[in-house]
């Protein structure tokens, strides 16, 4: 087969993989003063950046008081106190810095009537460690996302950055002395491979929601570069910790941001009951998310769904009218256009729906990849984002926590790239660096083995029914190793799949068939943390360990792909303030 016969050498001091908000803040960091290239599956403003709705937290103060200190201890609490606490105070601390940057950049920020920067509430957001709800979250309507992208991907033009569009990353490269020398990509619309030789790699390339059937991400959240790097040997930290969002639309998953909620939204069940107020009853419809997520799956496993199905409603009926439309434009129109639902007089049907990663590569607070419990870096390997976990987030994100790290660790990493490139040498590439990629699509072109061609589009529908049926809101150990053994069978199948269009230009069927695989060793990897945490904690809740155990899983999980199988070590959580208290709100 003549596929990347040709295959083109390029050498940069860092590549960044990934346009969405956190490789752009780093390579914004680096622009005019290293020579670097960001690469993109997608045209960059398209990123899954683009798409968040509600907000950016930082403890602005603008329209009451806030600290801080106070968003440290909510990022926290929010996160079960499995959360880094030194990365904590990095993310609370530089958020204040990072949004007045935004907004330097030129990002329209709704605003107070007096012309500061305009803030909301969102979920688990408080005012003096717990009290009551405080306005942290700074938006832009309900398009705080949209507005972010643009703005930095306008820098990064500005800037003259290099930028490899709809370039497809298929290996992550390591010299011998494992050292990150560089990265394969295939362009996409003409098939062609690239190598690029770099000082320094950074790997931000988002999610992998697409694991689960009802999620609220794009189709392009596979979890690639999160993979990618775990196949060569890189661990990844806390995967079983997956956030499903309490409100997605019925059935689609499509996203109804807790801006919703935050401006007064209220869930109901089937009695018309506001239930979130009995199980929490100082945040009510504020609480985290995990724990509103519980809330929805409980009140239908005890038949108050609407109409005893496995919905709930999310009720704006009784919120102004103007109010719906100046500040969540976007997500009622989702409501019409998909459910033909008018919110401003019907509840909307909602459902948790597979949202955010709360595991990934692990770094330390400048973005450095590292490969152990002691924290070691991997020489020349930087993550960012939704694909790291530095670790923030801990079991359970606060909503508008994500745009934050964007900000704050993709402009650390940057920072950090830059500092390093000063003594840094290319360690020298692998020999035929773009053997593992020019191999995967070599297998993926083949015919199919007779009686054994797997349809692509059947092991990825099948992955996610089992990962939505036994890996979500709850799991035990037994669906766990229910998907377990799926998992490991549909990994088996990929190895047999085939994908029908053989040409390169623009092929979708390849590139998603490469996804898959991505997807599968997600999949591998978050059932394997689940089953070993043997506790629940956060978004990871075991209906047969109902309850924290921190006193042995006050840790993080590293699971490790070997030649000989997964292994699992435990890395321990940074405390410098806050002890691990009973989570009540
Ligand atoms: C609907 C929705 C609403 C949200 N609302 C909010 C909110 O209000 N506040 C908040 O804080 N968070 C929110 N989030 C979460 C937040 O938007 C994401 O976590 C965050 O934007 C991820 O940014 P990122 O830079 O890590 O990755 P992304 O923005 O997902 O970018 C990933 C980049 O990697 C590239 N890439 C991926 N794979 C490859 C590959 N194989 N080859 C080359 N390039 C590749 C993509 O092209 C893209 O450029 C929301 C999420 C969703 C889904």
């Amino acid at each position: 087969m003549d596929w990347g016969s040709n295959v083109a050498y390029h050498r940069f001091d860092a590549v960044i993989v990934g346009a969405g908000g956190a490789g752009l803040m780093a390579a914004i960091q680096l622009a005019g003063k290293a020579n670097v290239a960001v690469v993109s599956k997608l045209y960059p403003p398209r990123s899954h950046t683009g798409a968040a709705q509600g907000g950016i937290s930082a403890a602005l103060g603008n329209v009451e008081e806030d600290h801080w200190r106070w968003h440290m201890f909510d990022t926290v609490k929010g996160g079960d106190y499995l959360v880094d606490q030194d990365a904590a105070e990095v993310l609370a601390r530089e958020a204040i810095d990072a949004v007045y940057e935004l907004e330097h950049m030129g990002l329209p920020f709704n605003r107070t009537p007096d012309g500061r920067i305009d803030q909301r509430r969102f979920g688990g957001h408080t005012r003096n460690y717990g009290e009551g709800p405080v306005r942290r979250a700074c938006y832009a309507a309900d398009r705080t996302g949209h507005m972010i992208i643009q703005t930095l991907y306008q820098q990064g033009i500005k800037n003259q950055l290099n930028f490899f569009d709809e370039h497809h990353l298929m290996d992550v490269l390591f010299s011998e002395d494992g050292r990150a020398c560089g990265v394969v990509t295939m362009e996409i619309a003409t098939g062609e491979i690239h190598v690029i030789h770099a000082k320094a790699v950074m790997i931000a390339t988002g999610g992998y929601g697409r694991v689960w059937s009802v999620t609220s991400n794009a189709v392009a959240g596979t979890g690639d570069g999160v993979a990618l790097t775990y196949r060569r040997g890189v661990p990844v930290m806390d995967m079983e910790f997956y956030q499903f969002h309490p409100t997605g639309l019925y059935r689609l998953g499509i996203l109804l941001s807790e801006a919703a909620r935050g401006e007064g939204g209220i869930l109901r069940n089937k009695d018309g009951e506001a239930f979130c107020a009995r199980y929490a009853p100082t945040l009510r419809d504020l609480a985290p998310r995990d724990m509103i997520s519980r809330f929805i799956h409980q009140e239908i496993q005890a038949g108050r769904g609407i109409d005893g199905k496995d919905y709930v409603h999310l009720d704006l009926t009784h919120l102004p009218p103007e109010l719906i439309d100046e500040k969540l434009p976007d997500v009622t129109d989702f409501a019409r256009t998909y459910l033909d639902v008018e919110p401003k007089t019907e509840g909307v049907p909602v459902q948790p729906t597979a949202h955010y990663a709360m595991g990934g590569l692990p770094t330390n607070i400048d973005g450095q990849v590292i490969q152990n419990r002691d924290a070691t870096p991997v020489p020349g390997l930087y993550s960012a984002g939704e694909a790291a976990c530095v670790s923030v987030h801990g079991a359970n994100r606060l909503g508008t926590n994500s745009l934050v790290d964007l900000v704050v660790f993709g402009r650390r990493a940057g920072k950090h790239i830059l500092e390093t490139l000063k003594d840094a040498e290319w360690a020298p590439l692998p020999p035929e660096p773009e053997f593992m990629a020019k191999a995967a699509i070599d297998r993926l072109l083949q015919a199919p083995k007779s009686g054994k061609g797997e349809r692509i589009a059947d092991i990825r529908s099948t992955m996610q029914q089992v990962m939505m049926d036994d890996v979500s809101v709850e799991r035990s150990e037994t669906s766990l190793l229910r998907a377990e053994a799926a998992i490991r069978e549909l990994q088996h199948a990929y190895t047999y799949a085939s994908v029908m269009d053989k040409s390169k230009v623009f092929n979708t069927d390849l590139t998603e068939a490469l996804e898959l695989g991505c997807l599968l060793d997600c999949a591998e990897a978050t059932v394997h943390g689940a089953l070993a945490r043997q506790e629940s904690r956060g978004a990871h809740y075991r209906s047969d360990f109902t309850t924290r155990d921190d006193k042995n899983w006050l840790a993080h999980s590293l699971v490790y792909k070997t030649s000989g199988g997964l292994e699992l070590d435990k890395k321990p959580v940074t405390i410098t303030e806050f002890e691990p208290k009973e989570r009540k709100y």
